[in-house]
């Protein structure tokens, strides 16, 4: 069996170590660099979450994957075990963390609810208008890029082949040809290029989701966990044009990392001041002390998004008589968290095997 995996975002390299480990012959080929893209963009935040129906089993499968190799990605990824701790600031929300608890018990997550007292020691630097929490502690922090170029270096025995700067123009159902002219052929196409896949696959349903982002200088110690508020998990479903969350996350420099925000429909990277304005106030509002330090920088990142809120992993058919490729793409903000998992699907699919349960409900048609 041999592969050929489209971009080497940390969805694409998964994929191609997961193929590789399981005796295919890979080709993984990428424009820019491995973990360029949307993966080089983001938070890197490894969460458990409960938004559409699927995605709490999904991302418990994907956030325990990356944690059976905590050790190697301690050294090589910055994977830190920070846990996660969703707040709330209000009855109604008090009421939401309640529900998140009891899916997460009902679903054999590891979660602990906190009073105003349980908060403030996990977190003595929160405002008060945090009244409880959610620890969930599983949860972690990576720095994705750093992910991707190590599972791209995974050479298992030679069968994994990354070829950087290499852009694919043109696909068909066992071939690929790139802007060099070069031709590649495999058994199998698995299409992984993030929101570029509708380049290659025009009538794939993804949208741009635009994301801010802002990093501090260093100020080790003031924040453990990563940090959200409880209404975040519905903000990345949300339908509104421009959403804002509080999200934020110690860096194990000792730099927060503040986010996030979603505009549908814009794939433009230049920053917008405003929504700057807009992150830094709601996180003062919950992160008081942030008011005091140096921002560094911000920047944006696209997500990609499919119209049901869960990842395209799948067969998709190519346009006219080309037939059909893989696909696994449309991961929105969770492709980190999900990228080992999604792997173990594409392989899965590709070679017959039944998913664990969960998982089979949702992925196992092998045809999308
Ligand atoms: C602001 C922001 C915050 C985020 N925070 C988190 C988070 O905390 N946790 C989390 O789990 N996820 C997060 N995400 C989402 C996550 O970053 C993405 O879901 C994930 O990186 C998608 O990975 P990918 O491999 O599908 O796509 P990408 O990373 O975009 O990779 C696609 C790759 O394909 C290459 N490519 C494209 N076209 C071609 C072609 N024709 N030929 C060859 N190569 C090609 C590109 O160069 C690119 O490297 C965040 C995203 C953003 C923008």
């Amino acid at each position: 069996m041999d592969c050929l995996i489209i971009g080497g975002g940390i969805v694409g390299a998964a994929c191609a170590r997961e193929l590789a480990r399981a005796g295919a012959t890979v080709d993984l080929l990428e424009a820019d660099y491995l973990g360029s893209g949307a993966t080089s963009a983001g938070m890197g935040h490894l969460v458990t979450l409960q938004g559409v129906p699927g995605e709490l089993e999904f991302t418990r499968h994907g956030v325990e994957a990356w944690r059976r190799e905590a050790d190697e990605l301690k050294r090589a990824a910055e994977y830190v075990q920070t846990g996660t701790l969703w707040i709330a600031s209000g009855p109604s929300e008090v009421e939401l963390l309640e529900q998140q608890s009891d899916a997460f018990a009902a679903a054999g997550v590891d979660a602990e609810l906190l009073t105003r007292t349980g908060l403030v020691a996990a977190e003595p630097a929160l405002a008060e208008a945090a009244c409880a929490g959610l620890r969930v502690p599983g949860d972690a922090i990576i720095y994705a890029p750093k992910a991707a170029q190590w599972l791209g270096r995974q050479s298992c025995d030679g069968r994994l082949r990354v070829h950087q700067g290499v852009r694919v123009t043109r696909v068909g159902q066992d071939w690929a040809e790139a802007d060099d002219g070069r031709r590649f052929a495999a058994a199998h196409v698995i299409i992984a290029a993030g929101l570029q896949a509708k380049a290659l696959l025009p009538d794939l349903p993804l949208v741009a989701k635009r994301g801010h982002l802002m990093i501090t200088d260093r100020y080790p110690g003031m924040l453990r966990h990563h940090v959200l508020e409880i209404g975040y998990a519905a903000s990345t479903h949300a339908q509104s044009s421009v959403s804002v969350s509080f999200n934020v996350q110690p860096r194990p420099t000792g730099q927060i990392l503040i986010g996030s925000s979603r505009e549908i429909g814009v794939e433009s990277a230049s920053e917008d001041p405003a929504i700057v304005r807009q992150l830094a106030r709601r996180a003062m509002q919950f992160l008081p002390g942030l008011a005091e330090v140096s921002v560094l920088r911000a920047w944006t990142g696209v997500r990609a998004a499919s119209a049901s809120g869960m990842p395209i992993i799948g067969r998709a058919k190519l346009p006219g008589p080309l037939g059909l490729v893989w696909v696994a793409a449309g991961h929105e903000g969770l492709g980190v968290s999900t990228a080992l998992v999604t792997a173990s699907i594409v392989r899965s699919r590709i070679v017959g095997e039944s998913l664990p349960e969960g998982l089979e409900q949702l992925y196992g048609e092998g045809v999308s």
